[in-house]
């Protein structure tokens, strides 16, 4: 298996590469150097269908194979993605602008055990039974969808990709997937591994190219019957659209502007350190990164003063370079869009604590999207700053008098992805995370992630939950039986 060519990026589909029916492609960028170094099939309809023909063909036999065959592959997968786990970390290193280290230590590593967990969870899936007494047992089968679309953004490409291709493939339907046009070198690779691990052909179709050309055609295509959605909340909006009036199940995992409640009780050390990495980890482009930091009044200028020292001292620069905490922003789109946020905070009558510049590396990353991380505070709770998501390296700091007030500003959004709480008192938790509105909360932790836990947002933040069990009931249809007895 020839991992290193990466430079033409071709559609999987009934396990051959292909090129686009269209003949078009994409440049792909290295954000880090703005150099293209590659070019990306451009799926379009027509190459979805022919993916569609061949997963509705593989479909026959796959949905029927056994939990436990579809285990071996699966853990084929994983175990292929961990013996190459320095060229994938390379490749999504370039690929995306994230430090070098934190490819190998969190986003390859995660996506092994992806398909490691979901491989071992089909063996455990169980149904329910109801007994009416001595009239009927009922007894719910839960059967594969068919073909299936999984569609995934650049922040964390290999990561979320494969949490919606392990389930789904797992639970016995063959998937239509397609990674962000921006990052779609690792899921690329993945169509090798997938290949080398024995995935049988067409039970896996990995599409390339644009939301609108090629996520498009996934979303309508009618034998396409359910789509797992991970991205912004505007996209997930038009793909609710389109998928509702066609019947499609639906999870959609999207946008987020995630509040830390930090009360004077906490465990300073440890938060201030946390805290420092929930609002910067991947540059913050984390759909859990918290970036609206609410402090308790008696402790919010001892915190300032703290966390921008702090903060000042995270090195921006090369991702290849073991000592940079931060790489560069994904692209040169999302780099204006994020210093538009900064100009809007300043319009706004934010003060800018530290950051807010744009970072220029000499050597081969003199060109790149680098971006210094950026505290902000004297902005009101309802201003654009506070309210819409910037998914950069950008948080904000307000503080708070009492815990309605903390809880009043941390439900002013309208998303409602994640949150975290720091307080010593179990008890003033245990009120406070029951009252955020939220689909995620961290008490005294952040990012601390167990697989078989519901995973995802309410309000603009989505709906539907991955993860664990969950994930095996969004990608299997139930079905009641009851017999009498
Ligand atoms: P995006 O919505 O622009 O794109 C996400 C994916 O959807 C890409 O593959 C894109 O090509 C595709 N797409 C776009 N428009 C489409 C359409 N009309 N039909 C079908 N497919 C379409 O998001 P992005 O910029 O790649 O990612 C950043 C966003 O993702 C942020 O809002 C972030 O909060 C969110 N996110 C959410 C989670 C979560 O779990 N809730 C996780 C990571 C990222």
């Amino acid at each position: 298996m020839n991992l290193n060519d990466q430079s033409r990026i071709l559609n999987f589909i009934g396990g051959q590469w292909l090129e686009p029916s269209s003949g078009e492609f994409l440049e792909n960028v290295n954000p880090a150097t703005g150099e293209i170094y590659g070019q990306i099939a451009n799926a379009n309809n027509q190459d979805v269908q022919l993916a569609v023909d061949a997963a509705k063909n593989a479909f026959t036999t796959w949905s029927v194979s056994t939990p436990e065959f579809r285990f071996k592959i699966l853990n084929n997968i994983a175990e292929l993605i961990d013996a190459h786990l320095d060229e994938l970390a390379l490749a999504e290193t370039t690929d995306n602008g994230k430090p070098l280290w934190l490819s190998k230590r969190v986003d390859i590593p995660r996506a092994s055990s992806n398909f490691r967990f979901f491989a071992t969870s089909i063996m455990h899936f169980a149904t329910e039974s109801h007994v009416m007494e001595d009239k009927a047992i009922n007894y719910t089968a839960r059967q594969p969808i068919g073909v299936v679309g999984c569609i995934s953004p650049w922040n964390l490409p290999l990561y979320l990709f494969t949490w919606k291709i392990a389930p789904a493939l797992a639970a016995g339907n063959c998937v239509i997937a397609k990674p962000s046009e921006v990052t779609p070198l690792t899921g690329f690779l993945l169509s090798k591994i997938c290949k080398e691990a024995g995935l049988p052909d067409g039970v896996l179709n990995i599409l390339h190219g644009t939301g609108d050309s090629c996520g498009a055609a996934i979303v309508a295509h009618p034998e396409i019957k359910a789509i797992s959605f991970t991205g912004s909340t505007r996209a997930g909006a038009h793909i609710a659209s389109v998928a509702a009036p066609r019947f499609k199940k639906l999870s959609l995992e999207l946008g987020g502007k995630n509040p830390n409640i930090i009360f004077a009780d906490c465990d300073w050390e440890k938060m201030m350190r946390t805290t420092v990495q929930s609002s910067f980890s991947n540059q913050g482009q984390i759909c859990l990164c918290g970036s609206r930091i609410l402090i308790e009044k008696s402790i919010y200028e001892k915190f300032k003063h703290e966390f921008v020292e702090r903060v000042k001292k995270l090195t921006v620069g090369d991702p290849l370079d073991e000592n940079s905490k931060q790489g560069a922003v994904v692209s040169k789109l999302h780099f204006d869009k994020v210093m538009g946020c900064i100009q809007l905070a300043k319009d706004e009558g934010g003060t800018i604590l530290c950051g807010g510049e744009v970072v220029k590396p000499e050597g081969r990353c003199a060109q790149g999207y680098f971006i210094q991380p950026t505290v902000i505070e004297g902005l009101p709770s309802t201003c654009r700053t506070n309210m819409e998501e910037i998914f950069g390296p950008v948080v904000t700091l307000q503080s708070f008098e009492t815990e309605e007030e903390a809880l009043q500003l941390a439900n002013c959004s309208d998303y409602g992805l994640a949150a975290t709480v720091w307080t010593q008192d179990i008890s003033k938790a245990n009120r406070v995370v029951l009252k955020i509105n939220s689909g995620i909360v961290w008490v005294n932790c952040w990012l601390l992630r167990d697989l078989r836990t519901p995973f995802g947002g309410v309000k603009n933040s989505g709906v539907g939950r991955e993860g664990g069990w969950d994930a095996l009931r969004f990608f299997t249809e139930p079905k009641n039986i009851c017999v009498e007895i």
